[in-house]
């Protein structure tokens, strides 16, 4: 007769084969661990507190941040992004390491609060038996996740996983974690095969499994319940060492990451950190000192993984710029100088710093890096810091001097004399409305290349085409229109920035109208989202700049600020502008990173080319995965040394990767520095007879013409 089993003999000895001595043992080494975890941690967030300042609200609305930052860690949609399997992998650590946490939490609470309180044990019976069903079944992603890590770094060996940092620590990290994983399953096959097989075990499935293979292999029940407690003293110790070993090491990202993503700023980047008024002395980078706790947080949050590096255009293009080692770079001289070492420039001119100055010059700005960080690290704040050093250093690129000089003299980039600025609009058989003199609907802010550069003036006269036909409300600022400083902000001056910003606000101020519009979208950028965060009163007693604003402008928001593509889709989707689509192009469309990683727009300038009639196809980087064309943070200005031109490399993109090849006739921009950037490139790298540069204003211009 087979006795039925008790719901309460339904459960799984602890500490089977344990001792009482080697109980205590036990607690003592997890009470060692716990502190031993603690002061690391605690030594981590002392080290955040002496940082300095952070110049942006990281946590003002702390429901909406937690629950933000729980969404993407959850999901780890990060991390699909881009490269599917490394999601599915990580997805399957991060739920199987948390489920085994949870697990053994609870565990914890069952023996060490509830039996000593209650006299009796929850771990029991049905609870039991879906405990460690549920265990086993997570705990197999997590081997599985671990194990396709493994095998991406040694087996397939990707590149990016093998970055100068990349090393013994990483290697160790995950076969840890692999090694713990396996032995939570070893031992519990051998307990299985040690107490001879009970019946409900077999919901362990994994453990159960590995107990049947462990008796077909001729390992008795007395092999196995002699070798338990070798095991159990393996596992637990390599558990320990692990626990202790987070805040000191590779596995601290687990942590800082979760915190980083928290502390992320939605806006970083597009909007740079406050304009200091002595840059030097608030938040240049001439010391780790200068670090604020989000840059520490930063530095520690990152994983090594590689993908900021991978898909930066100045990596690719053999610039002196790897985006993770400035990061680790940062890191590493940060510690070393905690650590009583030897201080050096952070950046500067001659081989001598932790950074060298070429590396800041080879950045384009493009934010591709900050875009393909799964754990949200910005890069750009440290480099903006970096380019703030440089520039308070005077080791400035000598084109960019020049272009500094330019501004101060004339106010435009090029030099050329301010009363010039508006000499394109005479080619035009119309006269385009002057929005000092009468009340307009769209200020249209034409910017620097598209009033100076010759090529970019067609682009500004086929806008003015398109406002036309559209019988748009709107009118530009003639003289008084000056340069909106984004890119020289990006390159560190912070000064004459302002004075940009200041002067074409005050020069905004005496018109009347309801919108700014920009051809630009480095203009748009900085205009729509940083020229209302700096307030011009701090700024009215500096000799220096004449701030002729008063506090903040346009805080409120009540003046639109938007891109052309985004004003013209508008009319055409309200039927105040019919496009026919009569054309019959093969083209391709680049995203410019100021308005699409920037700033979120991807659709209105695509449903614009394809009502023109074209047909579209896409380059496989498209939309956010966006290929700079290596004007952006300056580099418009800069000779730098490069294998092959970002630009030439899109190009090549164009006529090789998407669907239509070589049969694609126009490559369509909606930016005047990818005009000017890709109408050198085609030069340079012999595309002048295989395809064409069109503003996608020109193209709009010719369908409605
Ligand atoms: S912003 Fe662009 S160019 Fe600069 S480091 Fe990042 S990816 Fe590279
Ligand atoms: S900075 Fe971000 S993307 Fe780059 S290696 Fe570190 S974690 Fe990866």
């Amino acid at each position: 007769m087979v006795l039925p089993i008790l719901q309460t003999e339904v459960t799984r000895p602890t500490y089977w084969q344990i001792s009482t001595t080697g109980k205590a043992v036990f607690y003592f080494l997890a009470a060692l661990t716990v502190l031993v975890f603690v002061v690391g941690v605690a030594q981590r967030i002392r080290r955040y507190q002496r940082a300095s300042e952070e110049p942006i609200p990281r946590i003002g609305d702390l429901p909406g941040t937690v629950t933000g930052g729980a969404v993407t860690l959850v999901t780890n949609v990060k991390l699909f992004d881009r490269d599917f399997y490394a999601g599915l992998w990580h997805v399957f650590v991060f739920w199987g390491f948390l489920t085994l946490l949870i697990a053994t939490t609870i565990l914890a609470i069952d023996i060490d609060i509830y039996r000593p309180l209650t006299g009796d044990s929850f771990f029991v019976g049905d609870f039991y038996l879906s405990y460690s069903f549920v265990v086993d079944a997570m705990g197999l992603l997590f081997v599985v996740g671990v194990a396709t890590a493994i095998y991406r770094r040694h087996g397939i060996s990707l590149d990016r996983l093998w970055g100068p940092y990349s090393g013994r620590e990483d290697v160790l990290f995950l076969w840890t974690l692999f090694v713990l994983g396996v032995g939570g399953y070893l031992l519990e096959g051998l307990r299985i095969l040690g107490q001879g097989f009970p019946d409900f075990e077999t919901v362990s499935f994994v453990g159960y499994f590995l107990a049947m293979l462990g008796a077909g292999a001729g390992i008795s029940e007395g092999t196995a319940t002699a070798a338990y407690p070798l095991v159990w003293w393996s596992h637990a110790l390599l558990a320990f060492w692990f626990v202790a070993w987070i805040p000191y090491g590779k596995p601290f990202h687990m942590l800082a990451s979760a915190a980083n993503v928290m502390a992320s700023d939605d806006d970083a980047g597009r909007r740079l950190p406050g304009v200091p008024l002595d840059p030097a002395a608030d938040t240049a980078l001439e010391d780790v000192d200068d670090f604020s706790w989000k840059q520490l947080l930063d530095q520690d949050a990152c994983t090594k993984c590689g993908r900021c590096s991978s898909v930066c255009p100045a990596n690719a293009s053999g610039r002196p710029l790897d985006p993770q080692e400035v990061i680790l770079d940062l890191k590493t001289y940060r510690e070393e100088r905690d650590a009583g070492g030897e201080e050096l420039p952070i950046i500067a001119d001659g081989g001598t710093s932790v950074i060298a100055s070429e590396t800041m010059e080879s950045c384009m700005a493009c934010m591709a890096c900050m875009d393909a960080c799964p754990v949200d690290i910005e890069h750009l704040t440290h480099f903006t810091d970096m380019n703030r050093q440089l520039t308070e250093q005077g080791d400035v690129d000598g084109n960019v001097q020049d272009v500094y000089q330019n501004v101060m003299q004339q106010g435009n980039t090029f030099g050329d004399s301010a009363r010039s600025r508006p000499d394109w609009t005479g080619d035009l058989d119309f006269e385009i409305p002057d929005a000092r003199e009468e009340e307009v609907e769209f200020l249209w802010y034409v910017g620097d290349y598209p009033s100076y550069d010759g090529r970019n003036q067609e682009v500004a006269k086929s806008l003015a085409r398109v406002f036309e036909a559209a019988d748009v409300s709107y009118g530009i600022l003639y003289e008084d229109e000056v340069y909106d400083g984004n890119d020289i902000r990006r390159l560190g001056e912070e000064l004459l920035y302002v004075e940009q910003a200041s002067q074409l606000i005050a020069a905004f101020e005496e018109c009347e109208f309801e919108h700014v519009v920009c051809t630009d979208p480095h203009s748009y950028n900085t205009i729509t989202n940083e020229y209302s965060d700096i307030d011009f009163a701090e700024f009215a007693d500096d000799p220096m700049l004449e701030a002729p604003v008063e506090g903040y402008w346009n805080a409120d928001g009540e003046i639109g600020v938007h891109h052309y593509t985004q004003v013209v889709e508008d009319l055409v989707q309200s039927g105040q502008l019919s496009v026919p689509g009569s054309l019959d192009h093969t083209v391709t469309y680049h995203d410019p990173c100021h308005l699409g990683r920037y700033n979120d727009e991807y659709e209105a300038p695509r449903e614009l080319v394809r009502a023109t009639g074209c047909d579209l196809h896409e380059m496989p980087r498209n939309r956010a995965e966006s290929f700079c064309c290596g004007g952006g943070g300056g580099g418009l200005w800069m000779d730098l040394e490069e294998e092959s031109k970002p630009s030439e490399e899109r190009l090549r993109e164009a006529l090789e990767d998407t669907d239509a090849g070589a049969a694609v006739e126009k490559f369509v921009v909606a930016c005047p520095m990818c005009m000017t950037m890709y109408e050198d490139g085609r030069k340079t790298g012999g595309y002048e007879d295989a395809l064409e540069i069109v503003g996608l204003t020109e193209l709009l211009a010719e369908a409605v013409s």
